[in-house]
Formats: structure tokens, C-alpha cells, sequence
């Protein structure tokens, strides 16, 4: 078995876990390294749902939902709807070391994030700008519906490390950022900042983070219910079967909503589920010691 573990959703999972490798590599802290890795892609522009280069509300501000949980003592922080500074997760890091709350929202985080040091920007890109006013056009011609869902996918990142003298155990982090949906109404806010919906961390069972339409994951506390499924003694592949069969069972169309979870569970083994779309595959990508491998979990079907 590896003794450190960093697992991230989607194709720019593995700049997410090159990164946590890297900082881990020169300094062996496994929520700073798995925070960095988050934020690596939040600051990058050409990743067009996270952070800068993100897509903004439908009024063209840009609202970001990060959020950082510990599997240890269950320390947990979020931001959601901060618009004025980024990388949001390090905000979220901030709210969980630094106050006795779990969540900060729209002037409140980013009033804190400017306290605690952060710059004031405009987080929008001269191609998002250019994108927005293009889709508020098609919206005014009637070419699109407003309510179309469009843009969207979370980094979530996983970071495990055996224990010393534990036997298999490990420690776990879960962290998350996202600029949510594209055109999103303002004020909306996802399940990437809240505990047990977007991300899980307990030591005692295992982590995990979701992607894909927030307001099911919300619905169904994917994360809470995935970590209990594992405290249950199945892995994180049965565990998150199960818990979108039930999902699927209780409604059916999320089965192609294309809504996906990543789980480590305690012992270190990594594991996914996503429900099937159209045109978007998930993946994720593991650094296990410093070998990289790449995934693509089977979509779950309704069976179940
Ligand atoms: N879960 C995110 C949200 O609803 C979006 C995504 O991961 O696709 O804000």
C-alpha cells in the first residue's frame, strides 16, 4: 500500500494532484499540500469552470463555493458566492483554521478574505467577458433559455497518508472549488461549500468529493451518505454504487444528469461512481508515491 495519496476530478485532476505531489514532496503537510492543489487550478484561466476563467451569474459577476474538511477532527471551512478574491479554497482553508464557522457567504467571505490579506480583483477573463456578453445576447434574441445549464465541473481533491503505527489507517483531506453553474441566478450556491452534500472527510471511515449538478447532490447528501456506505465496510466503488443507485431509485432522471463522487476510504483505497450524460465523460487522477494513473469509472446504470 502507498503511504500518500492525492486522487482529483476530471482531466485537470492531474494538474490538482501533480501540484499536492509536488508541495508534498518539499513539505510533508497533506492539507497544505492538497489546498495547493486545489488552487492551482482555480488560478488557472484556461480551465473555463473553476476559479479565474470560470463563468460568472447571469448578472456577469462571478461567484465562487470552495470548501476544505479534515478527516481527523472533522475541521471543516467553506466559502460560497465570494466574488471580489481568489484562490477561493484558501479562503475556505482560512474560515476553518482561523474561525469557529463552517461557512462564510457572499459579503461576509470576501469581507474576511480581504482581511486576512487577499487582493480585491475582478476575477473575470477578457474571453469570459467576451462569452458572457455573447450568451446575454442569444438570451435577449430568445436563441437560449436562461435556464440552461451550462459550464460547469468542480475540482474536488482528495489527500490520504498512512498513519505511523496505525495499522492500515490514514489520515484524509477533502477539498473543493468551483465557479458552480455557468449563468448561474446570483446568490445561487451549490453543494461544493456544504459539509456532507459536496465533500465528506472522516478518519474513521474514509473522504469524498462530488461534481456535477449541485442541486442533486444537495438533495441526496451524496458525500455523508457515501462516507456512512464505507463505514459499512464496503469500498469506495461499492459504497458510491449504492449510493447513486438509491439516488437513480428515487429518481430516475439523475441517471443521466452526469453527477459523479471520488472516495478514498481510510485504509487508502480510491474509488468512483458517476451517473451517465451525453457528452461528458468523468475521470479522475490519482498520485499514489508519485506514480500517476488516470481513471474512467463505468457509469452507473438504474439497476440496483
Ligand atoms: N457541483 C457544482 C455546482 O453545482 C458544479 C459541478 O461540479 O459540475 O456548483
Amino acid at each position: 500500500m502507498p503511504e500518500t495519496i492525492f486522487a482529483s476530478t476530471w482531466a485537470f485532476g492531474e494538474l490538482a494532484v501533480r501540484t499536492a505531489w509536488a508541495w508534498w514532496d518539499s513539505e510533508p503537510d497533506l492539507e497544505r499540500a492538497a489546498v495547493a492543489g486545489t488552487a492551482a487550478i482555480e488560478i488557472d484561466p484556461t480551465i473555463p469552470t473553476v476559479g479565474r476563467g470560470g463563468l460568472p451569474n447571469r448578472a456577469g459577476v462571478m461567484e465562487l463555493d470552495a470548501a476544505f474538511m479534515r478527516g481527523s477532527d472533522l475541521c471543516s471551512g467553506a466559502v460560497a458566492a465570494l466574488r471580489r478574491t481568489l484562490p477561493a479554497i484558501d479562503v475556505a482553508y482560512k474560515v476553518a483554521l482561523l474561525t469557529d464557522h463552517l461557512l462564510l457567504a457572499g459579503q461576509g467571505a470576501d469581507d474576511f478574505a480581504l482581511a486576512h490579506g487577499f487582493t480585491p480583483q475582478n476575477l473575470l477573463t477578457e474571453q469570459t467577458r467576451a462569452q458572457f456578453a455573447d450568451w446575454r445576447a442569444k438570451v435577449q434574441r430568445g436563441e437560449t433559455d436562461a435556464d440552461r445549464m451550462v459550464g460547469h465541473d468542480t475540482v474536488g481533491l482528495l489527500g490520504w497518508h498512512h498513519l505511523a503505527g496505525g495499522g492500515t489507517a490514514g489520515e484524509t483531506v477533502a477539498c473543493v472549488a468551483t465557479s458552480g453553474l455557468g449563468y448561474k441566478r446570483p446568490g445561487r450556491v451549490g453543494d461544493s461549500p456544504i459539509v456532507g452534500a459536496g465533500l465528506y472527510a472522516d478518519d474513521h471511515a474514509g473522504a469524498v468529493v462530488c461534481t456535477g449538478v449541485g442541486e442533486e447532490i444537495l438533495r441526496f447528501a451524496l458525500a455523508a451518505r457515501t462516507v456512512d456506505a464505507m463505514a459499512r465496510g464496503l469500498t469506495p466503488d461499492e459504497a458510491g454504487t449504492e449510493v447513486m443507485h438509491a439516488m437513480i431509485r428515487r429518481k430516475p432522471e439523475t441517471a443521466a444528469m452526469g453527477i459523479s463522487l471520488l472516495a478514498v476510504r481510510a485504509d487508502g483505497e480510491v474509488g468512483a461512481a458517476t451517473t451517465r450524460t451525453a457528452n461528458h465523460v468523468f475521470e479522475y487522477h490519482v498520485c499514489a508515491d508519485g506514480r500517476y494513473t488516470r481513471a474512467v469509472p463505468e457509469p452507473v446504470g438504474a439497476a440496483g
